[in-house]
């Protein structure tokens, strides 16, 4: 009989993990889990409005209005396709990330606690011994939106696997200079998406960084149960080119994110979302 080899690495898991560390890394350094968008210029009372209407969507009508906004822009989009898991997961996280930023812009935290999270990512990075990563780990999970939104187990993951977290800041691969603060992120976040599925970090590392984002790769989106993709619809769901697609779509990050969400929000008005589209939604 034939011994069985290595366990294959579970890649949507991988991802997935990557996804979220990279994340709580970013809310540790940034107080904010993706990019900052810019900064909007609207008028206070126009803010609060938003951030209301923003908080009463589901995933799918933020979903179903972002689609219909891209048609806006010209872009063929059918609109009677129903939402992918990774859509719904995507357009929630969206959806909440863009509440927070408003919710920044009308109330800017204090320079002063920004400060201090930023030298706990800082500390975090030259953390070489297991006490000194203790002891920043228990600073990174005493912030108070960290254990208000129950974020402390990224800060405890990182702990209970602290031998491989210090392995990898020694490799020779780890981006040491000063300008790479993003290379770390992703270099950290990869690792320890590899320690949760039970690899190495540089298995992680190596897998994530090497991996196919075409038809033949891992996470290649074909079909969602019974519903065969059209191939023009067809893409990869890693988290990364979810993300990308999302940003040509919405065009937030580069040009009048202003006018965009107020066109948004005009159309949310109009985006019915289909009752057989609710009453389905399971986490991935
Ligand atoms: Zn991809």
């Amino acid at each position: 009989m034939r011994k069985p080899g290595p366990k294959p690495v579970d890649m949507r898991l991988l991802d997935l993990w990557d996804c979220e560390f990279h994340k709580a890394f970013r809310s540790l350094r940034d107080g904010i889990g993706t990019k900052p968008l810019p900064p909007s210029g609207f008028a206070k009372q126009e803010l609060r409005s938003f951030i209301a209407q923003l908080k009463r969507m589901t995933p799918e009508h933020y979903w179903l209005t972002s689609r219909h906004l891209s048609a806006e822009m010209g872009n063929a989009v059918n609109l009677a396709r129903p939402p992918l898991e990774v859509d719904r997961w995507w357009a929630e996280q969206e959806r909440d990330n863009e509440i927070r930023c408003l919710e920044r812009e009308s109330h800017p935290p204090e320079t002063k606690a920004q400060v201090s999270r930023r030298k706990v990512w800082d500390d975090l990075i030259k953390a070489d011994t297991y006490a000194a990563l203790r002891r920043v780990c228990g600073r990174w999970a005493q912030l108070p939106d960290v254990w208000r939104r129950g974020m402390t187990a990224f800060p405890d993951h990182v702990v209970q696997n602290a031998a491989q977290f210090l392995s990898m800041k020694r490799n020779k691969r780890f981006p040491r200079s000063t300008y790479s603060d993003d290379a770390r992120i992703d270099y950290l976040a990869r690792g320890m998406a590899g320690v949760l599925v039970g690899k190495s970090p540089l298995t992680g590392i190596e897998r994530l960084r090497n991996m196919k984002h075409a038809p033949r790769g891992p996470l290649w989106v074909r079909r969602q149960g019974d519903y065969g993709l059209p191939e023009s619809e067809q893409h990869c769901g890693c988290w990364r080119c979810t993300a990308k697609n999302w940003n040509n779509v919405t065009q937030v990050s580069q040009t009048g994110y202003e006018a965009g969400l107020r066109c948004f929000i005009e159309l949310a008005a109009k985006a019915k979302v289909p009752k057989q589209w609710n009453g389905t939604r399971k986490r991935i």
